[in-house]
């Protein structure tokens, strides 16, 4: 299967947030928003074959959180 359509199969619609360098291989490694709310929905690097898919829950947890410090 190819990369990209696994990461249809994992990301499903996307856009392209930003590319950086990747730290493991030095090839590009983009980042990928949601076309509709724009947040962040994962990172791929197609020469290290490594695909992140982000929580996109993570800013209400991390909200949850900080509101039970004391
Ligand atoms: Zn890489």
């Amino acid at each position: 299967m190819s990369f990209n359509l696994v990461l249809d199969a994992i990301l499903g619609e996307r856009i392209t947030f930003y590319e950086v360098e990747c730290l493991a291989c030095g090839f590009n490694e983009v980042y990928y928003a949601d076309p509709h709310t724009n947040k962040q929905i994962g990172r791929a690097c197609q020469h290290c074959d490594s695909i992140q898919v982000f929580d996109r829950n993570l800013e209400k947890k991390q909200m949850v959180q900080l509101d039970g410090l004391p």
